[in-house]
């Protein structure tokens, strides 16, 4: 039960993020149905500051409910394990599928070269390149595969 009941929980701050949205949403359309006097009459001026300021008040409010309510259930809703899991198992068959696609092309990843035998100097363990004769840090000709 008590399981459960944290599975869902992030759906609350998605619902407050809703509700703060809709605020905003209403006070979008409160400040566009402000009836405003044209320019220069009474009033006006306190009406189109009212108008303005609702509207631009509503879209901050509803900007907000929705990064609120998107961010905040997505952090918690990412940080279930099993989700987390899930997106962990994904992102390694991307990988695996970019890799694919990479060494299909040609291009090998640092990881498939790491695999291939490295060519090291039996003195002083440099890695020396395989086509070089000698140790470029202490002149020395013999070498070790590893
Ligand atoms: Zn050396």
């Amino acid at each position: 039960m008590a399981e459960k009941s944290s599975s869902k929980l992030w759906l609350i701050p998605l619902i407050i993020g809703i509700c703060i949205a809709i605020g905003g949403i209403v006070m979008i359309i409160c400040g566009a149905l402000t009836y405003v006097p044209s320019m220069g009459e009474e009033g006006w001026f306190d009406a189109e500051t009212t108008h303005n300021f609702l509207i631009f008040i509503g879209i901050f409010i509803l900007l907000f409910g929705i990064m609120f309510g998107g961010g905040v259930s997505y952090a918690i809703y990412s940080s279930k394990p099993e989700v987390r899991a899930k997106r962990m198992k994904m992102l390694e068959e991307r990988k695996q599928i970019f890799t694919e696609m990479l060494s299909r092309f040609g291009v090998s990843t640092p990881k498939q070269q790491e695999k291939k035998s490295r060519k090291v100097c039996s003195y002083c363990d440099t890695e020396v390149d395989d086509n070089e004769k000698i140790c470029p840090s202490c002149g020395a000709k013999k070498f070790i595969k590893k």
